[in-house]
């Protein structure tokens, strides 16, 4: 058992549903374990299709009463006073994540901010989505209303529960829908707090719903359930097209938010000591565990050296360590992520290994650790410049031109986000129209993560948008009304 098990001040293993903390109906439970040390750390509900079915009721009722009529500036109230709820227990939300997911606690601790960053965004924006005046034929006035979807589901992965749970699960109930989180059967603490939190601020009783459980029980139920009337799903793409498939059974829209292998390109003009940090890190953060990672670094030949020896210099100074150590590089999240990232990188055996991190003295035998590996001179076409790897490798493709730069670029499956390292401002507007991403970021990588910035991808990297204002409109539906009165 984990020593900082005293940090759960709730029952981890029940369910939210309606105004009651449950058990499942099954008696079922799965356990936690905490990647540092793979210890236990306390067993979960295993919610199934009962569960399932309880919190879909639960939610629809919701909507039935008090939460359906709330005016828009009430829920954005519910939801600032949880943003300072969350940033109140930013700690204790902050070891909570660091023990299940594994993430260094300065990682965890910025994301426990970013939640409540995206509640008080999201908190702000309730009053202020509107519909339109339409001019039409003379005796009519047309008008559109923005409303809610009804009961939306939310299926959320290991990697940064409080974050995607705060842009997601933020959106759809400022703009009044009832929700019905799944979190990860991997990493569910956060989002089991971040309920306690919603009560605590005042949220009512079926407004928010959360089932943990795996993925093949408790997230194909909801995401096949016919009472569910939109799913935000994040997550890997076979499971992103088995949920698309279930939805599209009744007809439900869907938002994925899937993987990536996203490109930096640095040109020979680029300021290179600025560039650095953004390369290595946007490689090395939370393990390289993340959607937007960017695993692809793509170098000019002028100042491919230069780059290929500083980012060797900086992986040389990664060391990989228990989460609570809060290092740089934490593990992964468990023993079946470390065993898939060692299947890619023994596929890397063939490349030129630019350098590895080192592992702390303190990192014991029976943690996830994999050493953050750099790899160059990558040929575009290998599987480890084309396949999505989910943890701290990175390789380093060189290229002559801007149009084999683009090329390279845009020869994935995915294309969720990608940055260019230049000082020519004509490149620049040329590439941020040319990549094919989601997000492209100029001179930096990420932005500083903005809950205000639109997010999602193109091909198999998703569909649909989250964060930012553009997220309430995925999450509300347009109504036109046309009254004609002479
Ligand atoms: P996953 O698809 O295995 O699991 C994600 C969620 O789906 C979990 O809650 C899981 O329980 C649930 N699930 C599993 N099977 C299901 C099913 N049959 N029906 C319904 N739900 C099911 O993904 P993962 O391994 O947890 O996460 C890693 C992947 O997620 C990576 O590919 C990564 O790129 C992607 N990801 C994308 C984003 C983004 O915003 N684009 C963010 C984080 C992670």
């Amino acid at each position: 058992m984990s020593d900082t098990v005293s940090a759960l001040w709730f029952d981890p293993e029940l369910c939210l549903v309606g105004a009651e903390w449950r058990p499942a109906v099954s008696g079922a439970t799965l356990p936690l374990t905490d990647p540092s040390d793979g210890s236990g750390i306390c067993r979960i509900a295993r919610g199934s299709k009962d569960d399932i079915d309880a919190a879909v009721s639960a939610a629809q009722a919701a909507l039935d009463s008090d939460w359906g009529r709330m005016p828009a500036f009430e829920r954005g109230r519910i939801l600032t006073r949880l943003g300072q709820l969350v940033l109140d227990r930013v700690e204790d939300l902050a070891v909570l994540e660091a023990m299940d997911v594994g993430k260094p606690l300065t990682q965890a601790r910025n994301d426990a901010i970013a939640l409540a960053r995206y509640c008080e965004f999201y908190g702000g924006a309730a009053d202020k989505v509107m519909g339109d005046t339409i001019p039409y034929l003379d005796g009519y006035t047309v008008y559109t209303l923005r409303e809610p979807h009804g009961v939306t589901g939310h299926i959320v992965p290991w990697n940064y529960p409080m974050q995607i749970i705060g842009r997601s699960v933020g959106a759809a109930l400022v703009m009044g829908n009832a929700c019905v989180l799944k979190p990860a059967e991997e990493a569910c603490l956060t989002a089991l707090a971040f309920a306690h939190l919603a009560r605590e601020a005042g949220l009512p009783d079926g407004a928010l719903n959360v089932v943990p459980g795996s993925g093949a029980e408790a997230g194909a139920a909801l995401s096949s359930h016919p009472g569910i009337n939109h799913i935000s799903f994040t997550g890997s793409v076979p499971t992103g097209a088995l949920v698309q498939a279930a939805a599209a059974k009744n007809v439900v829209p869907v938002t994925l938010e899937l993987g990536g292998k996203s490109p930096q390109l640095v040109f020979d003009d680029a300021d290179l000591d600025d560039a650095l940090p953004f390369l290595v890190n946007a490689g090395c953060q939370n393990a390289g565990q993340t959607c937007s990672a960017s695993s692809r670094i793509l170098v000019q030949r002028g100042v491919y050296d230069i780059v290929r020896d500083k980012m060797a210099k900086a992986y040389g100074d990664l060391t990989v360590g228990p989460a609570m150590q809060d290092l740089r590089v934490g593990p992964l999240i468990s023993a079946r992520q470390k065993e898939i990232v060692t299947g890619f990188l023994d596929k890397g055996a063939d490349l030129n290994m630019a350098a590895q991190g080192v592992l702390s003295d303190s990192a014991p035998d029976t943690g996830a650790y994999v050493l953050p590996t750099l790899f160059a001179d990558v040929p575009p076409e290998h599987v480890l410049a084309r396949d999505e790897i989910f943890g701290p490798v990175q390789v380093i493709i060189p290229f002559d031109t801007e149009d084999e730069a683009v090329q390279i670029a845009n020869n994935t499956d995915y294309g969720l986000v990608a940055s260019v390292w230049t000082r020519d401002g004509a490149r620049q507007m040329r590439l941020a129209k040319r990549l094919r991403a989601g997000q492209v970021f100029l001179n930096n990588y990420g932005a500083g993560g903005g809950v205000e910035l639109p997010f999602g991808g193109v091909g198999k990297s998703g569909h649909g948008r989250e964060k930012g204002f553009e997220a309430l409109y995925g999450f509300s539906q347009l109504k036109t009304v046309a009254a004609r009165h002479g």
